[in-house]
């Protein structure tokens, strides 16, 4: 019979390999092209997973929508922007009359939606040339949370500023400096960032200072 423990493994693991043929397709030596999810995240992340990646442990299903959909091309091929002899390429989850629709999965409903999924669709909106964007949050237990977004230029200038940082640090072989954020606890690179995890409450000053 198989035990709780095993059945955890292969479920893990089935998430695992159905993420991994849903990510973007980043080849880690093409530093002329980045990648739109690259400069909305952490960029010390994306130079790791360019030069030393970590594999990312998955929590959920629902974490998949987005790349599923994507995968599915629902009206919406990658595109990319041309930024002096860089390519900022972008890929939408849906295109429906003429609005940009992003998914993306939630563990509660929100109030605002998240910092770098705005970046995300108001740089979707200059790069496929829309006005209107739109992000939906999907729970767990299926409760939808809908954001609209209107196109703001200085956002997306803020998205090419980093863009031309990213290519620039990979072309010089440095390592971002730490953009801390909520998304460290559950960044694969942790450890490197910081100090190795314990189930203590007790955080040392030394070890963050010391990087
Ligand atoms: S732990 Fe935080 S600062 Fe470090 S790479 Fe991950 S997201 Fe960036």
């Amino acid at each position: 019979m198989m035990g709780d423990r095993s059945f955890q493994n292969i479920i893990q693991s089935a998430m695992s390999s159905i993420g991994k043929e849903l990510e973007i397709e980043i080849d880690p030596k093409d530093i002329q092209t980045i990648h739109l999810q690259e400069v909305t995240q952490c960029l010390r992340r994306s130079y790791y997973d360019r030069i030393e990646p970590n594999e990312i442990e998955r929590r959920g299903f629902n974490e998949l929508l987005s790349g599923l959909l994507r995968k599915l091309e629902y009206g919406s091929e990658p595109k990319e922007f041309a930024i002096d002899d860089i390519e900022l390429k972008g890929q939408v989850d849906m295109l429906v009359d003429d609005s940009i629709l992003l998914f993306r999965s939630a563990t509660g409903e929100l109030e605002n939606p998240q910092a770098n999924d705005i970046l995300y669709l108001n740089a979707c909106m200059w790069i496929y040339d829309k006005v209107d964007g739109v992000i939906v949050y999907i729970t767990g237990d299926r409760k939808e949370t809908t954001f609209t977004l209107t196109r703001n230029k200085k956002m997306f200038e803020e998205v090419i500023r980093r863009v031309r940082v990213l290519h620039d640090l990979l072309k010089e072989q440095k390592t971002p400096i730490l953009e801390p954020s909520s998304d460290c606890s559950s960044c694969q690179y942790y450890e490197r960032c910081f100090m190795k995890k314990k189930n203590t409450k007790q955080v040392s000053l030394l070890g963050i200072l010391g990087q």
